[in-house]
């Protein structure tokens, strides 16, 4: 990289912090305010629709899992989430509210894998790791000092059926006169991800690429599932500045990897992945979503998870320059 270049992405990345500061200044509060109010409307609204009929009250630890949750107890249950669903999930850190709100759940169910390293202070004896009984494996980040697990289970349709089932279990637990309800329910849901996860392989059977760059390491057991190579700009969390040195980097590997898509995500500033793609020819940014929470214009259009994957699918295609048939 030569001087020249160096130089303008340092006065980017100067540019870029500041705004960042300011972007996480203005969402934290007002934003999640504004999302709490819209999730308890939604439930006040349906407390007055189905006033007669109690419904088993679930606390997902955040979006996956609320739409999981939803898919399977589906107008048995009154789910919320303790994350707010337009807020990233990495190194998120509950209020006493929030905590003490959960506790008021008959279930609280979460990811695991380490992903909510906050779960043991809520204090309730129905709690559910979703991530029970899924193979994790461990994350590769020398910058760690101990060794944690991927958690980004989501993302692989077959892992996630594993999520499913626990879901599954856990209602029929606390509400076994519905069992039959939820069994079809999730059946149901399966067999939706299973033609997701075959639609996702013949998609990708024939392209000319198999590295991508991500914006953060969401990724892992989604390439292992479909063979692909996950790169990064940001390694495990989304979370926390970017260097001018980790720049030059991404730009170095895209230009040496031949891609000319970098993916950033719905919940970040797109910046540094425009500031990458500026650098490499024919250079262009699209949304790989971690779905690890949606924006506020999806939950208005009323956006899902499966509709995430295709759409993760489709601009996957596009960086792996696939056939479409
Ligand atoms: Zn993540």
């Amino acid at each position: 990289m030569s001087f020249r270049n160096m130089h303008i992405i340092s006065v980017l990345f100067i540019c870029l912090t500041s705004v960042l500061i300011t972007k996480a200044y203005s969402t934290s509060s007002n934003d999640t305010e504004a999302e709490n109010i819209t999730m308890n409307e939604r439930s006040n609204a349906q407390n007055l629709t189905f006033n007669n009929e109690s419904k088993i009250k679930i606390v997902a630890s955040f979006y996956p899992i609320y739409e999981f949750v939803k898919k399977v107890g589906a107008d048995k249950v009154d789910v919320s989430t303790l994350i707010p669903v337009g807020i990233e999930p990495h190194d998120f850190e509950p209020t006493i509210q929030q905590i003490q709100d959960a506790e008021t759940a008959d279930v609280v169910i979460f990811n695991g894998a380490g992903l909510e390293e906050w779960i043991n202070r809520i204090n309730t004896k129905q709690i559910v790791d979703a991530s029970n009984g899924t193979k994790l494996v461990l994350t590769n980040n020398p910058n760690e000092q101990r060794a944690n697990y991927e958690p980004h289970i989501w993302l692989d349709p077959i892992m996630a059926e594993i999520e499913v089932k626990n879901i599954r279990d856990a209602l029929i637990r606390v509400d076994p006169k519905n069992s039959q309800y939820y069994t079809d329910n999730a059946e149901s849901f399966i067999r939706d991800l299973s033609t997701l996860d075959r639609q996702i392989r013949t998609s990708l059977s024939s392209c000319s690429k198999d590295d991508f760059i991500a914006f953060h390491n969401a990724f892992t057991y989604f390439a292992d599932r479909y063979g692909l190579k996950q790169h990064s700009i940001k390694g495990p969390s989304p979370e926390g500045e970017i260097l001018p040195q980790r720049l030059a980097e991404v730009i170095s590997l895209a230009k040496n990897l031949g891609l000319s898509i970098i993916y950033s995500e719905d919940l970040v500033d797109p910046r540094s992945a425009e500031i990458i793609a500026q650098e490499i020819p024919n250079g262009r940014v699209l949304v790989l979503s971690p779905i690890e929470g949606i924006s506020k214009q999806d939950q208005k259009e009323g956006t899902d998870y499966l509709y995430k994957m295709r759409q993760n699918l489709k601009n996957l295609m596009e960086g792996l320059d696939c056939k479409t048939n």
